[in-house]
């Protein structure tokens, strides 16, 4: 599979008072294939919000590169650059009650992009807009209303809707149904879902739920602190994870066993994640890892193909696979 989105060594620190610095995110490398699915995953505060915007260009990059469909992005976006980058890839945010304006109506929210991004007349953004809101399984007419009038599920549908109308190639996803009911947790992954196969779209899809992004992803991996820990195939990282955080991650948000009347039971993760502002020497999730050793405290283990055959496609950073 060719990757449409190369990301090299990406950096993303933040300068805060006093001359300390987040480290959020911290020389990151993952491509993402062409009509691809790679799940993101990790504790609140590991960095997956920040890697996505970083991605897209929303922070400025602190170091590495994004290469987009072999074309090397600007660190710094001009307003030819803007609209261009505006088409090839968008973001749906988490919070689809904070993320829509409440004083515009659905339609000026859905066709925005298009009247600043592109030629079109008002006819024309009008009946994009009608078409875009029948594709998420809203009704043309609710065109007029406000976001208020609607649900939480309907909401995350308009923000759908405004992402995809100019066409983008690539979405990231930012933990698009961690704020929607459980009831319509899984319509709302099942039209991106469906959305992802009839427009070819490649998408980052971030999120806190395992066993939701196992469902959706090709590929998952797995960030901890500003790094990433663990990629490889979303089935094989689910079922057997390799590296210690990936396997207490899945263990503190275990999927429900249908074989089984009970729920496999759920293993909280010891000990708080570190600082990003204190970044520890050598591998960052030693002060939790139940199979640290001394090694760990002094090298950081490099994210590396694991010694199996079998699994080419896998990558680990942990001393436990040298
Ligand atoms: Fe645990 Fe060491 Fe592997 Fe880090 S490198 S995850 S501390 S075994």
């Amino acid at each position: 599979m060719s990757a449409l989105v190369e990301i090299r060594n990406l950096t993303k620190h933040f300068r805060i008072g006093r001359g300390q610095v987040v480290h959020a995110v911290d020389d990151v490398s993952l491509d993402i294939g062409r009509r691809e699915i790679v799940g993101l995953v990790g504790e609140s505060g590991s960095g997956k919000s920040t890697l996505g915007k970083t991605v897209l260009g929303l922070h400025d990059k602190t170091g590495g590169s994004v290469v987009y469909d072999g074309e090397t992005l600007p660190s710094k976006y001009r307003p030819p650059d803007f609209q261009r980058h505006a088409r090839m890839m968008q973001m749906i945010f988490q919070d689809p009650y904070s993320s829509l304006n409440p004083r515009m109506t659905v339609g000026e929210i859905v066709g925005e992009g298009l009247k600043l991004h592109a030629k079109v007349t008002a006819v024309d953004v009008r009946e994009k807009v009608a078409d875009w809101l029948r594709r998420v399984g809203l009704e043309p007419d609710h065109m007029s209303r406000y976001p208020h009038e609607f649900s939480g599920g309907q909401r995350q549908r308009i923000g759908i809707a405004r992402a995809l109308i100019l066409g983008p190639e690539f979405v990231v996803c930012d933990e698009p149904i961690s704020a929607l009911d459980v009831s319509v947790q899984a319509q709302v992954v099942n039209l991106l879902d469906e959305l992802k196969e009839s427009l070819g779209l490649t998408m980052l899809f971030i999120a806190h739920d395992l066993s939701m992004v196992r469902y959706v992803s090709d590929r998952m991996a797995v960030m901890y602190l500003g790094s990433l820990v663990e990629l490889g195939p979303a089935n094989r990282v689910f079922f057997a994870p390799k590296h210690p955080y990936t396997e207490l991650l899945i263990g503190a948000n275990p999927e429900p066993d249908p074989r089984s009347e009970r729920s496999r039971e759920s293993v909280a993760i010891r000990g708080e994640i570190p600082s990003p502002v204190n970044v520890p020497d050598g591998c960052r999730f030693a002060n939790r890892c139940p199979k640290v050793m001394d090694v760990c405290r002094e090298t950081t283990p490099a994210l590396a193909p694991v010694a199996d055959a079998d699994q080419p496609d896998r990558l680990v950073a942990c001393h436990l696979y040298p």
